[in-house]
């Protein structure tokens, strides 16, 4: 079995990447789960607080770590000896996308393979962007994200909206 990395924003972690990291933490030796660095001026949540939130949601599997990584996946795949880049899908929107992206991975990285895994049908709706949405407007979206997710959440689009008033 390989070791696997499990890349993504995660702005912040839904129910929907947990259910990915506990099917895949199940066909590899060891997951890690690859928090990508972006400008926090295009995230909610900085780089720690995407990693805290994501390793807190998911210490109850011990195959399983959290770390960031910046520039190309397969990059950051080989420095950790990941023959294997896990994605998510869902049915209604991400098959092209996330074909495209794992033809041009393999195109850098013939030694990496991209295994594809879908999430529960509860989950395929989910999003990062469509909970911050809903949840800003003021919907109760707390069973879509994990437990310790949801207080941070609403605190944070709670000062996003509070600093757009003044
Ligand atoms: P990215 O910025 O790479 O799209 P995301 O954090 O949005 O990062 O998602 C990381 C991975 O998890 C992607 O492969 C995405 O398709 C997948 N994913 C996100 N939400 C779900 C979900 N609800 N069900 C299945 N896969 C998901």
């Amino acid at each position: 079995m390989a070791r696997a990395i499990y890349p993504g924003t995660f702005d912040p972690v839904t129910r929907g990447h947990v259910d990915i990291v506990e099917r895949a933490s199940h066909a590899v030796d060891h997951l890690t789960v690859g928090v990508v660095e972006v400008s926090s001026k295009r995230t909610l949540f900085d780089l720690d607080e995407r990693i805290t939130m994501f390793t807190d949601a998911v210490a109850h599997l011990s195959n399983v770590s959290v770390q960031s990584y910046s520039g190309l996946t397969v990059n950051a795949a080989r420095e950790i000896g990941a023959t294997v880049i896990i994605r998510g899908l869902r049915i209604t929107s991400d098959f092209e996308y996330e074909s495209e992206m794992a033809l041009m991975n393999r195109r850098m990285a013939e030694d990496v393979e991209t295994i594809c895994l879908f999430s529960a049908l509860e989950y395929q709706i989910l999003s990062s962007s469509r909970v911050k949405e809903v949840a800003a407007l003021g919907a109760d979206v707390s069973d879509l994200v994990p437990t310790n997710v949801w207080q941070p959440l609403v605190e944070r689009l709670a000062v996003k909206r509070n600093g757009s008033q003044k």
